[in-house]
């Protein structure tokens, strides 16, 4: 069974005009996604590239579309999780990176550790030959209009290549945010997990979704509940502290899971035998 979930952020979508594009992007990339997975490509492979065509798009806050933090630069993270080895990759912190998830992999797969975070971590990009942008790449007009934005245009996706679930996110944060403030997305079982029964991928407020340990809580309740109850419960549960974000998830079955207690959540999942599904506000 291969397998796929995609998604572009959990929020309140003030800017509706923007909705259309960007529920369409979402479906490309998980068909994207999908035909490299039926290519033979694997899992981290198939991870890796879809979440590097959200961070290239300026309509999400990863990669190019990050959004700024108070003082007007952006500040990316990103994660990575195998499940059949529980390799893990994040990095936090990245100013200059065109896509911090290509360091992530990086991270996962070619050093000893599991975060790097800001200069370090740049330096080990430098050191691999990722390619840097200047700053003016993520100054595009619509960041520059939506300085006072909202939040919820993160990326993720959990993928099944039929042997192993890998889960990837990016994002640049929530607008404004402090100097130095590190949410959810970069950290192990809050913002992404991934092991041989499951693999998650949450959005949403970080500060909130760190309390509950928002993707690795699936294992709470999973496989006692299907994977698509499981999620839903983790969402109820992020709602019982008032916490706001959506969660996405399959099973090693390529089951499907996605709830949000926000207004709505970008998202779109195709598997073997079903044609892609796209859900949104
Ligand atoms: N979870 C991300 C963060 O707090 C933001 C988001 O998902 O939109 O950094």
């Amino acid at each position: 069974m291969r397998a796929i979930i995609v998604h572009g952020g959990a929020g309140d979508a003030k800017r509706t005009e923007e909705i259309p594009e960007r529920v369409d992007f979402v479906k490309k990339v998980a068909n994207y996604g999908f035909d490299l997975l039926k290519s033979g490509l694997n899992a981290v492979e198939v991870a890796v590239r879809v979440v590097k065509m959200l961070e290239d798009h300026p309509l999400f806050d990863a990669g190019r579309g990050s959004y700024l933090n108070e003082e007007g630069f952006v500040e990316m993270d990103a994660g990575i999780m195998d499940g059949s080895t529980l390799s893990i990759g994040a990095v936090a912190g990245i100013k200059r990176l065109k896509n911090p998830i290509e360091l992530a992999r990086l991270v996962m797969e070619k050093s000893h550790h599991n975060i790097l975070i800001g200069d370090g971590a740049e330096k080990f990009a430098l050191e691999n030959g990722l390619e840097f942008v200047p700053p003016y790449y993520f100054y595009t007009d619509r960041i520059i209009k939506i300085f006072e934005g909202t939040y919820g245009d993160t990326v993720g996706a959990v993928v099944l290549d039929g042997n192993k679930i890998v889960s990837a996110v990016s994002t640049g944060g929530t607008p404004k945010k402090h100097v130095g403030r590190v949410g959810d997305s970069p950290i192990v079982g809050s913002g992404f997990y991934a092991n041989s029964e499951f693999g998650a991928v949450s959005t949403g407020i970080g500060e909130d979704i760190m309390k509950v340990i928002l993707s690795f809580r699936i294992s709470l309740y999973y496989p006692n509940y299907s994977i698509s109850d499981a999620v839903k419960k983790c969402i109820d549960d992020l709602s019982g502290i008032n916490g706001h974000g959506g969660l996405i998830a399959l099973d090693k079955n390529g089951n499907i899971g996605y709830s949000f207690n926000t207004k709505g959540m970008f998202f779109a999942y195709m598997k073997d035998g079903q044609d892609t599904v796209v859900g949104g506000f």
